[in-house]
């Protein structure tokens, strides 16, 4: 071991000494110096085996010795002129093999013999330390791989994903056997002269399983996956990210068929000459290298690159043109069928008590994407194993249910008797003024539990999935959040930070009423939701497509919506004062009331004892 690292350190010696020559050698100007016509002739010649032009310096490695000499340099007098003249003939020498690998470094105006030779020392040094440091701790050194793309290659182990792994997303599946059709037999396609698309954009919501569908196309037609994140070619580095896509395209044409999965594309493919401030450059070389490689490649070279975003929106135009990835496939959350589908294929491996009834569990899990599913099952089993049952019931499922959406119950946080009775308020106050609101979806339980980051929480159970909101459904929400905040005030006489989350969430909606849906009169039928994103240091912001005035006026709406919403609210729990006491006092002995409870309470009827009750009781299914 000892003597091992000896040997490490020597070698690190020995290549760092290699390396000073060699920048001596290059820096130092005279050795090996060609005229530029030489250099052109060189070209001409398929002589270069690989180049790097540093500032005004070529480095040139040759395939066959020039007077001597298998590297040779010399100054160019436009190295951005050479750049554009050589383009073509560099692309076409690459493409023949003749040419393996050249690099074109940002260079300074100044002459690099002056100050260049320090800072490489210093760098070096700097280096020497790091690679003995940090590249000892983990053990694939880093620095090896610095220009290369991290991917990660899919098919390789694990068992093969299909078309069968991923459920209730049949559309798109549909949409994509063409790609999977054309990888299994190109030639059927290029003979007929069809044209299939090189990229096709996912666009959904995170965990909707793009990345699923992007790996069962490479396992149905049997081709290798190569994948990779956008943020993966963001580095500090300039030029790093553009050599990562070339390095990514190169290594899919070596293994070719294959599937490239650019995840999260849009970190790098937003759109260009958006920002503000520097630090731009490095993301529009990496882009512009994709739009490059993706003209680039042919038909013929059984590559077909998926990309997944979920803000399709602010994707640079360019990037959607023909030929590039001008197919878009719209991955949505899956509905109650489509859940129901997801449920069975993640419940295939585990053993499901058999009470349990997924149709019921898909109903009840509203706007949960796939990843939540499959979590959600994973949760029931770990409950299960846990208490050692050798299966999963619904029971199960009803906490891991409660756990996705609210976090898990915290009964050993330490509560104080004044924070309980506040709590009891709070949620008595949702509770109620949820009760008198005709659209709102009904109490399903009331918790001063604490889960997550809540203190208590009033369960509702969705009606059905919908995809609109009426503005009075929209309104009542407003109520319904406002509540806890309203019971506050009115019944301890002093108003607490609890209500911040759902003040947020009241404002938004308001804002989102006014602004957005244009369901206030005063404003009419415009949507003020601002014009184009601008890029502000690492995030995005939009820029106002509205006048200060009519800023003022949608403040001015917003609050006058939400005094209305606050008062109504009040409205109804100065009412029903007598059921909120008793609910509080309920709450306070008791911990948590029943939905049933709660209805019976509200019916003035006795609050009967407790049964089980889960988040799939007030399910219909109907059969
Ligand atoms: P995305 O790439 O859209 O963020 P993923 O493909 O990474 O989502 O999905 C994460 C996980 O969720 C998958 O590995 C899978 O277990 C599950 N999943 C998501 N959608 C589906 C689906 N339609 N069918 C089956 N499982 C799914
Ligand atoms: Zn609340």
């Amino acid at each position: 071991m000892k003597n091992r690292k000896i040997i490490t350190i020597v070698l690190y010696v020995a290549i760092l000494l290699v390396a000073f020559s060699w920048i001596l050698g290059l820096f130092g100007g005279k050795v090996n110096e060609i005229p530029y016509s030489q250099v052109m002739t060189l070209f001409r010649q398929n002589q270069v085996k690989s180049f790097v032009v540093q500032g005004d310096v070529i480095v040139l490695k040759l395939h066959t010795p020039y007077e001597g000499k298998n590297e040779v340099s010399a100054l160019l007098a436009d190295p951005e002129g050479f750049r554009q003249d050589m383009q073509p003939t560099l692309e076409e020498q690459a493409k023949t093999g003749v040419l393996e690998s050249y690099d074109f470094i940002a260079g300074k105006e100044l002459s690099p013999y002056d100050f260049i030779l320090p800072i490489i020392l210093a760098g070096l040094a700097i280096l020497l330390v790091w690679v003995l440091v940090v590249g000892r701790a983990n053990q694939n050194n880093p620095m090896a791989n610095f220009g290369r793309a991290r991917t990660m290659l899919g098919q390789a182990k694990g068992k093969k994903i299909t078309f069968d792994d991923v459920a209730g997303v049949d559309e798109e599946k549909t949409e994509l056997q063409e790609v999977v059709d054309f990888l299994r037999n190109p030639k059927k396609f290029t003979d007929m002269g069809a044209k299939i698309p090189h990229g096709i954009l996912l666009a959904g919501a995170p965990g909707t399983g793009k990345t699923l569908l992007a790996k069962a196309v490479a396992g149905e037609a049997g081709v290798q996956f190569l994948s990779i994140s956008g943020s993966d070619f963001m580095e500090m580095y300039v030029g790093v990210g553009a050599s990562r896509v070339r390095d990514l395209f190169d290594q899919a044409k070596k293994i070719a068929p294959a599937i490239i999965f650019i995840d999260e594309i849009d970190a790098v493919g937003r759109k260009r000459g958006s920002g503000m401030g520097g630090g731009h450059d490095e993301r529009e070389q990496t882009l512009n290298q994709l739009l490059v490689e993706m003209d680039g490649f042919a038909k013929t070279d059984g590559v077909i690159v998926l990309a997944a975003t979920n803000r399709p929106d602010i994707l640079d135009p360019a990037l959607l043109r023909p030929g590039r990835f001008d197919r878009q496939i719209h991955v949505s959350a899956p509905d109650a069928k489509g859940r129901e589908e997801i449920l069975k294929v993640h419940a295939k491996d585990k053993r499901l008590d058999a009470s349990v009834s997924l149709k019921t569990v898909a109903l009840a899990t509203a706007g949960f994407t796939g990843a939540d599913l499959s979590n959600l099952l994973n949760e029931a089993a770990i409950k299960a194993v846990r208490e050692d049952r050798p299966v999963l019931t619904m029971d199960d499922l009803n906490e891991a249910m409660m756990k996705i959406m609210a976090g898990p119950e915290k009964r050993s946080r330490v509560r104080l008797q004044k924070d309980l009775k506040i709590t009891a308020v709070h949620e008595a106050g949702h509770a109620v003024a949820m009760y008198s609101l005709p659209t709102h979806d009904p109490v399903h339980q009331i918790s001063i539990i604490p889960r997550g980051y809540a203190l208590g929480l009033t369960w509702t159970t969705p009606k059905e999935d919908s995809n609109h909101l009426t503005r009075n459904e929209m309104y009542e929400r407003i109520v319904g959040l406002l509540g806890g905040r309203a019971a506050e005030e009115l019944f301890l006489k002093d108003i607490s930070t609890g209500a911040s989350n759902d003040i947020d969430r009241a404002s938004k909606l308001a804002r989102d009423m006014v602004a957005r849906y244009g369901m206030c009169e005063n404003l009419g039928t415009i949507s003020y939701t601002g014009g184009d994103e601008l890029f502000i240091g690492r995030d995005y912001e939009k820029v106002k497509g509205y006048s200060e005035k009519i800023a003022g006026t949608i403040d001015d709406e917003v609050k006058v919506l939400m005094d209305k919403a606050y008062d109504h609210c009040k409205q109804i729990l100065t009412r029903d004062a007598e059921k909120m006491k008793q609910i509080v006092s309920f709450l306070l002995e008791n911990e948590t009331m029943t939905g049933q409870q709660f209805a019976d309470c509200m019916a003035g009827k006795e609050i009967g004892q407790a049964e089980k009750s889960t988040l799939f009781d007030s399910v219909k299914t109907e059969e």
